[in-house]
């Protein structure tokens, strides 16, 4: 099942090139009052909607996917959790490469060292959304991802029992500021975390261990790799994540990119791909200000030769 999130927080069903809108199964979930929980509830609460979706996907009304606005597929996670080199060929390319590395090649680790980051949870967007760029004088660069969406609480789960906690996966963008500053603080800008086109359950993906995953820009292929290759598959990033803290329905585990990452400026079209779960198109502007300091971080700094 591929579910969406779609307009002004519509929750559709993706049939094809069709999508049901099954909002009315969001009748289900329980009502919330302060505070909310860390945890988000659709997620919390997938079994009843799937449910539920069942029972009313015959009678809801039928749209047409082309044009529709997806939004992230998970609107409230209680924490975004990112895998830091885990593929070698990207490792490999980060330590060669200056602007990558912010000049210190001799501090990259491996993923087992590293451990794994988290980014902020303002930073969502779904792909309708776009990417808008903070800091365009410095280097911004897209990261496809498989990202993968936890369904249920739990800590110190084991790699054997881990795919039993997942809800679904999506493609992630880990958009990034090259420097020397912490992960967390370079790729959490708003709109540095793209989560799309939708949730598909994991019936579909019985291996995340073998997907084909690429990324395009300007119609141009810059990352091509497959899951495989990753460091640590994704059982071993939930065990890894789960022995730091507490997995909620809703946590979402960005898994790591391959090696082609590539400067993205405004104007520019990405479209991220990867296998048995779709392709979603995201497009590049820069961030407008919402007063403070006015215009300070894009307006002031003239965007260098980047690419
Ligand atoms: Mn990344």
């Amino acid at each position: 099942m591929r579910l969406c999130r779609f307009g002004d927080s519509r929750l559709g069903l993706v049939e094809g090139s069709k999508v049901r809108d099954v909002t009315a199964a969001l009748d289900v979930l329980p009502a919330y009052r302060y505070p909310l929980p860390g945890y988000d509830p659709l997620i919390a609460s997938l079994e009843d909607v799937i449910d539920r979706i069942g029972q009313i996907a015959a009678s809801s009304p039928v749209l047409a996917l082309e044009g529709l606005r997806l939004l992230s597929p998970v609107a409230n996670p209680g924490k975004i959790i990112a895998a830091p080199v885990n593929y070698a060929a990207h490792l490999s390319e980060v330590a060669s490469d200056s602007q990558l590395n912010a000049g210190n090649p001799g501090h990259l680790v491996t993923i087992h060292k590293a451990g794994l980051f988290l980014k902020a949870n303002s930073s969502l967007v779904g792909p309708g959304e776009g990417i808008a760029l903070w800091h365009l004088e410095r280097r911004n660069d897209h990261e496809v991802e498989l990202a993968v969406v936890i369904g249920k609480r739990a800590n110190n789960v084991s790699r054997k029992d881990a795919l039993q906690y997942v809800a679904g996966y999506s493609i992630g963008l880990d958009i990034s500021i090259r420097g020397q500053e912490d992960r967390s603080f370079r790729k959490s800008p708003d709109s540095y975390t793209v989560l799309g086109p939708w949730l598909v359950t994991p019936d579909e993906i019985p291996d995340p261990g073998q997907l084909d995953l690429s990324i395009r820009l300007n119609g141009e292929t810059k990352q091509s790799s497959n899951t495989k290759y990753m460091t640590l598959g994704v059982a071993e990033l939930i065990e890894m994540a789960s022995s730091f803290y507490t997995l909620h329905p809703g946590d979402i585990i960005s898994t790591g990119t391959p090696e082609g990452v590539s400067p993205i400026v405004p104007g520019d079209v990405i479209v991220a791909t990867i296998e048995k779960i779709g392709s979603m198109e995201v497009k590049v502007r820069a961030a407008e200000t919402i007063g403070g300091r006015h215009g300070e971080h894009n307006v002031s700094h003239k965007a260098g030769n980047l690419r």
